[in-house]
């Protein structure tokens, strides 16, 4: 079991503990000794951070300032120990408004307290979990929910749904759990949000071993959760689904899957589409594609049987995965050609590939409630306070290379980034710097190995269109052929495609993907018109951009569809579907929001927006404004039937 969330004692010898601090998040560790202790003067005016800024972890305080608050600690926690290290009662509401003020440096609004405190989830405590069961209210109601897929969203949904007592299954395609973590295997995969966010809130893990862990940790960690949940049982592995249909008559699905035993059909009063949005390969459109004779697949489908030594690889694309495993295969191909037909703003994160430090991981599993307060100063550092950034100004117009002063502040520090680096070569600083604003595409996270990389003298940069795949390479448009030896697609997923290739028929014979014609949408990303009791996780527009995990998306959803199921519970209705109007209504203010971001007015390509140039994928509202929206559900939103 990898998911440690124990406290050890802390040890006689003050030495360990003093060496701790020195690697300290002090602006997490104050508030959390104050907790323990419950004296709230540790809180002290002269070390209230300044800033909550992932690039200044300190918050602004001075080295004296640090070195006081260090000692301070050390005071504390030696007291504590001696005084036989008894954690003091829960504090008072005023008392964790104090504790969340002081680490932010100002006030909390009040409307976040309540989502702030779910977050935080201190003593283990799940304020997310479902109070109620189905027993309880109708036992003899038959209630059977089918979840597609077991990545990070179908989990979540399998044991919320076996809190609740309701009876279901998980088809998943793969052999595994994990879903894009079990897929997703090239090297250099890691998570590009800090792992202590990107888990999920009711079960945190205190010993991450780095902030941003590699692929097989984090499926690790996704697989202890399905076991810990007690879910394996009811997953039916290596089987996909093919179609589900909607049985009018008797308010039934009927979800045909193919599995290891041949096809069936399994019959569910709900559904619940746990699919996730990259999750089906996509080739680029280019002429010739399956025409290279030589090794050639998908980032997300990896040959690990190659060995690349001394040979020529050429990628296709620069997006995320591909600036992940490019580094890699620097190091093991004899020369690298990537051709980059769009460049990206790359947002820089230091600790991208640092170890977490053995003070922080000691803190973290010696101080109780010190991983959750530094998991809230995350949240709070990435969350709604970036937004600005990307709003798009009144005087904004098409062609401009920012969408506002802001946006245009974030340009100046990621161009300022990347000038340093290849201050040597501007031929790069040319082919890099995109003439777009900032999160008009999703900014790739980096700490200076992307340009690190095309400085090496083995790796070309090619921006020359491709023209066409040949058997020996890639033809670009000057004419030049590239001979290869290997060729991988960092071409992405075909994102607005939502739960392609399966067929779904709702009421009235209507097909879900003709209802959508190429532009997914549904009402707070999670109904439709037309399929009752079918729910999405990380369906249309929840996808986030600047700011927070989408594993909180996850938990806000999955919450939204356990009210539905007990709404259908204690009314007796058969099934809800969304009304036509409530959901026209929701998108077309979500179409107005996205507008008002980089990546809506923007027109470079992008797997946030539907062939139809419509913003298909992204939330382009604050965090806070999603949880408020799916904390209840209104009966009031749907046709009852
Ligand atoms: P992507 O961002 O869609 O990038 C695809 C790349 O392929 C782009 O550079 C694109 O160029 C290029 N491309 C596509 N079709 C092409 C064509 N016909 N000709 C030339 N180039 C073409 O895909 P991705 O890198 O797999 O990332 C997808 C998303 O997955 C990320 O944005 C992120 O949300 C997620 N992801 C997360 C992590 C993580 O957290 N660890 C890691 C990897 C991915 P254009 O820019 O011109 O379209």
């Amino acid at each position: 079991m990898t998911i440690s969330r124990e406290i050890q004692p802390l040890p006689l010898d003050e030495a360990p503990i003093r060496k701790a601090l020195e690697d300290a998040h002090l602006p997490s560790l104050l508030p959390a000794l104050a907790q323990i202790t419950g004296d709230l003067s540790l809180l002290r005016d002269d070390l209230v951070p300044e800033t909550v800024l992932l690039t200044d972890p300190q918050g602004g305080l001075s080295a004296e300032a640090q070195a006081k608050a260090r000692e301070l600690a050390l005071q504390t926690l030696v007291a504590w120990r001696d005084a036989g290290s008894v954690v003091a009662p829960p504090p008072s509401m005023t008392d964790v408004r104090r504790m969340m003020d002081y680490l932010i440096g100002e006030h909390v609004s009040d409307e976040y307290l309540p989502l702030l405190l779910e977050e935080l989830a201190f003593a283990d405590k799940d304020a997310r979990a479902p109070e109620w069961n189905k027993d309880a209210i109708n036992a003899d109601r038959s209630m059977r929910v089918l979840i597609i897929g077991a990545g990070m969203s179908g989990i979540l949904a399998a044991h919320r749904l076996q809190q609740a007592g309701i009876p279901y299954v998980v088809v998943e395609k793969n052999a595994d759990v994990g879903g894009t973590w079990f897929e997703n295997t090239y090297p250099g995969a890691r998570v590009d949000s800090s792992n202590h966010a990107y888990s999920y809130s009711f079960m945190q893990k205190f010993d991450w071993p780095y902030h941003h862990s590699p692929q097989e940790v984090l499926l690790e960690y996704f697989s202890d959760c399905a076991t810990e949940f007690g879910i394996r049982d009811n997953i039916r592995f290596n089987t996909e689904v093919e179609s589900v249909t909607y049985d009018e008559g008797r308010a039934v699905w009927a979800v045909k899957v193919r599995g290891p035993e041949g096809d069936e059909t399994l019959e569910a009063e709900a559904v619940v589409s746990a699919v996730g949005q990259l999750n089906r390969p996509k080739m680029p459109n280019i002429a010739g594609v399956g025409a290279f004779e030589g090794p050639a697949f998908h980032s997300a489908q990896w040959d690990h049987s190659i060995d690349f030594a001394g040979k020529t690889v050429g990628v296709i694309g620069t997006g995320s995965s591909a600036s992940q495993f490019i580094p890699h295969l620097s190091d093991m191909a004899g020369e690298v050609r990537i051709f980059q037909r769009t460049p990206n703003w790359y947002a820089p994160a230091p600790n991208y590939h640092e170890r977490v430090s053995e003070g922080f991981l000691w803190l973290a599993t010696h101080v109780p409630t010190y991983a959750q307060w530094y998991r809230f100063w995350l949240f709070w550092a990435i969350s709604d306070g970036f937004l600005p950034m990307v709003e798009v100004d009144d005087d904004w117009q098409p062609g401009d290379e920012v969408t506002g002063k802001l946006n245009g502040e974030l340009r100046d520090l990621l161009a300022g980034s990347m000038r340093n680096y290849l201050e040597s070569r501007p031929d790069l600083i040319e082919k890099t710097l995109p003439d777009f604003p900032p999160a008009s595409k999703r900014i790739v996270v980096d700490n200076g190995t992307w340009p690190k990389t095309l400085l090496k003298e083995h790796v070309h940069l090619i921006t020359e269109p491709i023209e066409r795949v040949t058997p020996r390479g890639l033809l670009t448009e000057d004419g030049e052929e590239h001979e290869l030896d290997v060729l991988v697609y960092g071409t992405g997923f075909q994102a607005s495609k939502f739960l392609t290739p399966m067929k779904v028929v709702g009421r009235g014979g209507a097909d879900m993907h003709e209802q959508w014609d190429g532009d997914a949408r549904a009402y707070l990303g999670i109904t439709m018109p037309n399929f009752p009791n079918f729910f999405f996780l990380y369906g249309p527009n929840t996808n986030i951009v600047v700011n927070g995990s989408i594993v909180y998306f996850s938990e806000c959803e999955v919450q939204y569809v356990l009210e539905c199921l007990k709404f259908l519970l204690e009314s007796g209705q058969q099934a809800i579907d969304c009304r036509t109007d409530v959901h026209d209504a929701y998108n077309e203010r979500i179409d107005a929001g996205n507008l008002k971001r980089a990546w809506g007015v923007s027109s470079v390509p992008s797997w946030y927006k539907s062939d139809s140039g419509r913003v298909a994928q992204n939330w382009p509202f604050t965090l806070l404004e999603y949880w408020q929206q799916t904390k209840t559900m209104d009966p009031a939103d749907y046709v009852l039937l």
